[in-house]
Parts: C-alpha cells; sequence; structure tokens
C-alpha cells in the first residue's frame, strides 16, 4: 500500500506550487511512505497526536482520523490514545477531539470491517480476494492471496474469526503436504486424532503428505497463514467431512 496525495496540488497548485510540491511529493510521496521504518498505522498515531495536541479540530485533523481508522487503528483505541494525550496535551483538547473522532468512528455498521483492516494492518502480505474457489470445502469467510505461483506454491490464507477448513489430506506418491507458517493473528492446527495446536505469528506446522488434518482461526481472533505447497509426485488435495461446532467449541 503506497500513499498518493494531490491535496497540496488541488488547493494551492498555481498559488503556491513549491509548497504543493513539498505537501504531496515529499511529506506524503515520501515521508508517509517508509513503511518499512514505521507502518502506516503508527504514523497515524503520531499524526494524529500530534494534531490534537495543537488543539486542531479542522478539516486536516478529520482527514487524519479518517486516514487513522483506514490503517487499523479501532474505535477501542482511539478512544485509549485520546485519553491517554489527554493528560499530557490538555483535557479541553481531548474533548475537542473526541467529539471529532466519535463522528470519524461513527458507522459502527462495519466493527467487524475494523476489526479486519487491524488485522490487515498488522502483517505485511495482503489479505487478498475472498477464497471463492475453495468456500465449499470451509466453514465460515477466508481470504486467498498468491504469494508464489512459479517454482513452490505460496499462498497467504486469512481465516475471519471462527472460520476453518473441512478435515483434508494433502496425497501424493512420493514429497508432497504442505508447510504452514503463522504471520498474524490466532489460529489451530489439528492432526486426525490428536489434540489441536494453537497457533500464533512465528509459528511452523510441517504437514505430511498423508495426514488428515484441519486449519482455521481461533474463535475470538482473525487469523493468516502462508500456505506452502510442497512440490510432489501426483500431489492432490482430497477434501472430507466439516470439522463440526462441537469439535472446534471444544477447543476454547
Ligand atoms: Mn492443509
Amino acid at each position: 500500500m503506497s500513499v498518493k496525495q494531490t491535496a497540496g496540488r488541488d488547493a494551492l497548485g498555481a498559488f503556491a506550487p513549491k509548497f504543493a510540491e513539498l505537501n504531496d511529493d515529499v511529506l506524503f510521496g515520501q515521508v508517509w511512505n517508509r513503511t518499512d521504518r514505521l507502518s502506516l498505522r503508527d504514523r497515524s498515531l503520531v499524526t494524529v497526536t500530534a494534531l490534537m495536541a495543537q488543539g486542531l479540530t479542522d478539516s486536516s485533523f478529520r482527514y487524519h482520523l479518517t486516514t487513522a481508522r483506514q490503517n487499523g487503528i479501532t474505535k477501542e483505541e482511539i478512544a485509549e490514545i485520546l485519553t491517554h494525550a489527554a493528560f499530557y496535551a490538555g483535557w479541553p483538547k481531548a474533548w475537542a477531539a473526541f467529539n471529532m473522532a466519535k463522528e470519524v468512528w461513527a458507522d459502527d455498521a462495519a466493527p467487524e470491517q475494523d476489526a479486519m483492516q487491524a488485522h490487515a494492518a498488522s502483517m505485511v502480505f495482503p489479505i487478498g480476494a475472498p477464497n471463492d474457489g475453495f468456500a465449499q470445502y470451509f466453514s465460515g469467510r477466508s481470504y486467498l492471496a498468491p504469494l508464489s505461483t512459479a517454482q513452490v506454491g505460496i499462498f497467504n490464507v486469512t481465516f475471519e474469526p471462527g472460520c476453518r477448513n473441512n478435515w483434508h489430506i494433502h496425497h501424493a506418491q512420493a514429497g508432497g503436504g504442505q508447510i504452514l507458517i503463522c504471520v498474524a493473528g490466532r489460529g489451530w492446527y489439528q492432526e486426525w486424532g490428536k489434540a489441536a495446536q494453537l497457533l500464533t505469528p512465528g509459528g511452523v506446522v510441517n504437514i505430511p503428505a498423508g495426514v488428515k488434518h484441519w486449519h482455521g482461526a481461533a474463535q475470538d481472533s482473525w487469523f493468516s497463514h502462508l500456505a506452502v505447497e510442497v512440490p510432489g509426485t501426483d500431489a492432490r488435495n482430497e477434501w472430507l467431512e466439516p470439522v463440526t461446532d462441537e469439535q472446534y467449541e471444544a477447543l476454547a
């Protein structure tokens, strides 16, 4: 995700072309885009706090609150940020900021959307598109982002809370199987006849060919893992029965 800004040129391009250029190309074009050093979410946090500390409640503050929400800061987090900053920046400034933040986070039709954006902002890989091709083998909604489709297939698979795939087996005559690398959130991996294991970022699971298993999110967390297709001879997937609610709810 990269930041593009035209507000400077739109508003002041004719009147102050240098200022417009510095705004659009340097501040937004360069500084905001140094996401390898500091994430967009963290940059939003710093910017909102700095503007709030000056007592600004103009259109630029509203823009940065809206951007903060898009960059994954949830309603609970902005409430916590402004409460914390109130002690350092001043009580009346927090009041003024809260009045605007309340409006920006008002359409609570989408707390789910907020959680998804927060999850997306917590990882370096994209969420990708709805995983329609495999939806029949999943309970709940999942998303698929192909990262590598040559040499070795690597996919980022994202599960909404409670979503999991059916029991399945990665078959192969030789080689084959799958490696899961957890990149964000919390989830589960379970082999048939064994206890489920909790997966957190950095966790790696090696699944040999022929082993019946499932993987998916925890009940209360979004979850993403990279799925690495280990090359094998005559590799194919066999999809089996869903993980029942009883099996799944027994995990928590
Ligand atoms: Mn699998």
